[in-house]
């Protein structure tokens, strides 16, 4: 007999994922490796553990161990906020008019408002585990310092975030939410640094950018005795820790018989969307399922859509490692948009690898087309979402729409990432009609492609 299914899906305690999923070990062209910036050799561990922790360097390097166990330590934090609801979008549905059921996982309940906290509270327990002081990195629009910070305070340690500036202007609360949470907040580009003050001086008044905030919080740690660098998105490692979304997604479904057709995730540098897609991926590399992936990019920094699949600076002062994958190149700074976790130049090895082969769709998306779905969602589904999460919203929708056009009855799953209570000012600019969209021009991409490394 058929289970009738809950409106909203929660996990009981003993269903919960007690391990991580490694999509690499089912992967047959795995994904290209880290290079030395300087030497272009494949980076080793050894070089890897001067910036990040050490058993993270071995969760980046390790291609083959399908199953990851996820420390006791970590899944008593996770049982704080997890599991995250799968809900039944019913209200939606019923306004779209459509024969499509559609589903979301939920990952914005908890102060930082977003699935960041998942990987933050592994990379803070394993940099305890080492006996480290602290750790430094960057932040755009603040939901990851604001993750960082709570996963530092609770395993007690230091924390210092380097914040793009028009972000630490713009969101003067998010700043002290991480103030709260103990953390020192920096605004990047800032005279702390080196490549700060490089960058300062070549561009006098520059709002700064993610890439730029990563070179500073990498010089910070590596120049600071027992603090390392930890980033929250694009890493191997950071779509292992967040595969306890697709893990606990998967377990849900199957444990209703439910099978989506189409999997959509919005893609900054690809961790939600790559974590929520990974156990589905895995049955589809393995030939046991098959299933469509979309991920969804602002028009404004199409790095899968428009960008080139190359060796490239995973930051502006390119001090960090070359990596393989979709970018728009670590000149390229994208227009002010309002999805500041979509805002990154470059996307995962993984998803650029699966995109490259043909596994994974991706599309872009007009900011004012995502706060018409962003608008849409809240009012009949009672979330006010984040605007990155909002462009999965968008896809969502458009796909609901087809079904009812064509008539067919599709399962669409998406993930909705965040809430956008810190976002109010985007909110604004769209409810008094004054959002705009930008797209640049093949000529504008052009000088970002110019500056990629000859490999
Ligand atoms: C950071 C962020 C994203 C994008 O990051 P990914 O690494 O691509 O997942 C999406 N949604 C929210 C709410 C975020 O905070």
């Amino acid at each position: 007999m058929e289970k009738k299914i809950p409106y909203k899906i929660y996990l009981s305690e003993n269903e919960m994922p007690q391990y991580w999923y490694n999509v690499r070990a089912d992967m047959k062209n795995k994904p290209a490796p880290l290079l030395n910036p300087k030497t272009h050799a494949p980076m080793t561990a050894e070089e890897l553990e001067a910036v990040f922790c050490r058993e993270l360097v071995q969760q980046e390097l390790d291609d083959m161990n399908r199953q990851i166990p996820i420390p006791e330590e970590i899944l008593d934090f996770y049982k704080m906020y997890r599991p995250a609801p799968l809900v039944r979008a019913y209200c939606l549905e019923k306004k779209l008019d459509t024969p499509a059921k559609i589903y979301y996982k939920f990952e914005g309940n908890n102060t930082s408002g977003s699935h960041k906290l998942n990987s933050a509270i592994a990379q803070a327990y394993y940099a305890k585990k080492q006996g480290l002081k602290g750790v430094t990195t960057e932040t755009g629009a603040g939901q990851w310092g604001t993750a960082l910070s709570m996963a530092c305070s609770y395993f007690d340690l230091d924390c210092r975030v380097y914040m793009v500036k028009c972000s630490y202007e713009q969101k003067p609360f998010r700043r002290e939410v991480m103030r709260t949470y103990g953390a020192d907040v920096t605004p990047s580009p800032s005279e702390t640094t080196e490549v700060g003050k490089q960058i300062l001086a070549a561009h006098p008044g520059t709002g700064g950018s993610l890439g730029c905030a990563i070179s500073e919080a990498v010089e910070t740690a590596t120049g600071t005795e027992g603090y390392r660098y930890v980033l929250g998105s694009v890493l191997n490692q950071v779509l292992l820790h967040q595969s306890v979304i697709g893990v606990e997604t998967k377990t849900a479904m199957d444990k209703y018989g439910i099978k989506p057709d189409v999997i959509i995730g919005c893609a900054g540098g690809g961790s939600n969307l790559g974590g929520l897609i990974s156990p589905f991926m895995g049955e589809k590399l393995r030939g046991e399922a098959d299933y469509r992936f979309i991920a969804v990019e602002p028009a404004s920094c199409p790095s899968l859509t428009r960008g080139r699949f190359a060796y490239d600076y995973c930051d502006t002062g390119m001090v960090c490692p070359l990596a393989k994958m979709y970018t728009l190149g670590s000149g390229f700074i994208p227009s002010a948009n309002h999805a500041g976790g979509l805002r990154y130049h470059g996307m995962s090895s993984v998803l650029s690898q699966l995109y490259n082969d043909g596994l994974m769709e991706a599309r872009s998306v007009t900011q004012t087309a995502v706060f018409d779905a962003a608008v849409q969602f809240a009012r009949v589904e009672g979330i006010l979402p984040a605007p990155e999460s909002s462009h999965a919203i968008r896809i969502a929708i458009d796909e609901a729409m087809a079904c009812r056009e064509s008539g067919e009855e599709k399962t669409i799953l998406f993930g909705l990432t965040g809430t956008g209570y810190f976002d109010m000012y985007a909110y604004e600019k769209y409810n008094n009609g004054d959002m705009s969209d930008y797209i640049p021009t093949d000529e504008d991409l052009k000088a970002g492609f110019d500056g990629l490394p000859q490999i």
